[in-house]
C-alpha cells in the first residue's frame, strides 16, 4: 500500500502511521522526523531547516523534495509506504507525482484526518516525546507511567520547541493556507478518503483498515 496521510499538525498522523508500520510492515516516512534527525546531527539540510521549524513555518519545497528523492531511493520503500507530513504544499504534491511516475508507482489513497483547531492546540501543547526512541506521550490522555521518562526505553521526555502554543497557532495557520488546498487537489484526482474521527468503539487504525480493505 502507498498512502499519504493528510491532516493538521496534531491530527494523529504520526501515531497512526506508526501503528500501520508495525502491523503491516510498511515504511513510515515522516518528513518531520527526518528533518529533526538532520537538525540533531547538524547536516546541511538540518542547518537550513532549523530556523523554519522552530517558528512553525514550512521548510522550502526544494529542500523537502531533495530529501524525499533521497528517501524514496532506500530499499524499504519498495514494499509500500505511508507518507506522514509530506506533501504539504501543491508544488510538493506535484513533485511527488513526478517522483512516483519515474519509479512507475502510484498512490493507493490519500487519507484525510480531520480535526478542529482548538483540539489541536489542547493536544499538542501537552504532547511529550522521548528523546531516545521518539515514542509519543500526552500529559492529558497518555501520560508515561514513569513520569518524565519513557516507559519503553527510560529516555528523557521533552516538549518539542514547536509544540508551544504560539508556534502551534502559527503551524495551524500555515496548514490552512498552504496544506489545506491539497484536499481539493486530491479530491479532483479521485484518491481522497476522509477518515471518520475516532469514537469509543473504533480506533483510527481499525477505520483505516476497513476503509482501504487492508487485512487486519
Ligand atoms: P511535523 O513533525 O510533521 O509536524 O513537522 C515539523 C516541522 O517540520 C514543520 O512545522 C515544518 O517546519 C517542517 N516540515 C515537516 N514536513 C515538511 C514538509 N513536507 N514541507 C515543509 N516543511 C516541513
Amino acid at each position: 500500500m502507498r498512502i499519504v496521510l493528510l491532516g493538521a499538525p496534531g491530527a494523529g498522523k504520526g501515531t497512526l502511521a506508526e501503528q500501520i508500520r508495525s502491523k503491516h510492515a510498511t515504511a513510515h516516512i515522516s518528513t518531520g522526523d527526518i528533518l529533526r534527525d538532520n537538525v540533531r546531527t547538524g547536516t546541511p539540510f538540518g542547518m537550513q531547516a532549523k530556523e523554519y521549524m522552530d517558528s512553525g513555518r514550512l521548510v522550502p519545497d526544494h529542500i523537502i523534495v531533495a530529501m524525499m528523492r533521497e528517501r524514496f531511493g532506500e530499499k524499504d520503500c519498495t514494499a509500500g509506504f505511508i507518507l506522514d507530513g509530506f506533501p504539504r504544499t501543491v508544488p510538493q504534491a506535484t513533485a511527488l507525482e513526478s517522483m512516483l511516475s519515474e519509479l512507475k508507482l502510484s498512490l493507493d489513497a490519500v487519507v484525510l484526518l480531520d480535526i478542529d483547531d482548538e483540539t489541536v492546540v489542547r493536544r499538542l501543547s501537552r504532547r511529550r516525546v522521548c528523546r531516545s526512541c521518539g515514542a509519543i506521550y500526552n500529559l492529558a490522555f497518555k501520560p508515561s507511567a514513569k513520569g518524565d521518562r519513557c516507559e519503553l526505553c527510560d529516555g528523557e521526555l521533552y516538549q518539542r520547541d514547536d509544540d508551544h502554543e504560539s508556534v502551534i497557532r502559527n503551524r495551524l495557520s500555515v496548514y490552512h493556507q498552504q496544506t489545506k488546498p491539497l484536499v481539493s487537489f486530491y479530491e479532483e484526482k479521485g484518491v481522497l478518503r476522509r477518515l471518520p474521527p475516532e469514537d469509543g468503539g473504533t480506533t483510527l487504525l481499525e477505520s483505516l483498515e476497513k476503509m482501504l480493505g487492508m487485512v487486519p
